[in-house]
């Protein structure tokens, strides 16, 4: 696993291992989670997370891009965290889960989430929630704007590389829009799901 400090209170978790998303964690208000990677990177990450002196039980907000497997982790690892993500994205989640999760490998879509409580995700005043449907029909940018960091999820990657969108949940007509959605945003860091 590589953690990077991308500014103050801000840092990258990667892991080289499998299928797994990045994690970030921001904390300019409360600690807050964007997306957990995959269940399996869950003790990594907790490990990742001490060394920068934060326990699981500080994190107050998850707020996931949307709801594939390999971003949504073990979220029962973070006992005093709210979990966030789109209404479209919870919606999907109760009428398609294999869908929404994408899962593969025998992942098992009703024990990731079993238990938590998903809450739809509003803008507030760190917090600018953009909706991009394209990847999923759900899936959320998050920029944080004094920091001027764009969190893209999988709908955008570095060097303008694109998500994919032939995936059962993916909403391929809507995704040009979206990307012109993101484009108003000047950011100074990218961070993308992968
Ligand atoms: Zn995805």
């Amino acid at each position: 696993m590589r953690i990077e400090k991308l500014a103050r209170g801000v840092w990258k978790f990667t892991d080289w291992a499998g299928l797994c998303s990045n994690v970030y964690l921001i904390d300019i208000d409360a600690p807050t989670m964007i997306d957990l990677g995959s269940k399996e990177f869950s003790r990594t990450l907790v490990r990742g997370l001490k060394e920068i002196g934060y326990s699981p039980a500080d994190i107050k907000k998850v707020i996931y891009t949307h709801l594939h497997f390999d971003h949504i982790g073990d979220p029962i690892v973070f006992k005093n965290a709210e979990f966030f993500a789109s209404q479209t994205e919870i919606n999907d989640l109760k009428e398609n889960k294999i869908g929404a999760f994408f899962a593969l490998f025998g992942t098992n879509p009703n024990a990731l989430l079993k238990g938590v409580e998903l809450k739809p995700i509003k803008s507030n005043s760190r917090f600018t929630i953009i909706e991009t449907p394209g990847h999923t029909r759900g899936s959320i940018c998050i920029w944080a704007k004094e920091k001027r960091i764009l969190f893209t999820g999988d709908t955008l990657f570095h060097n303008n590389i694109l998500g994919r969108t032939d995936l059962p949940n993916s909403a391929p007509r809507e995704y040009e829009d979206s990307l012109k959605r993101l484009a108003r945003f000047n950011y100074r860091i990218l961070c993308p799901g992968h």
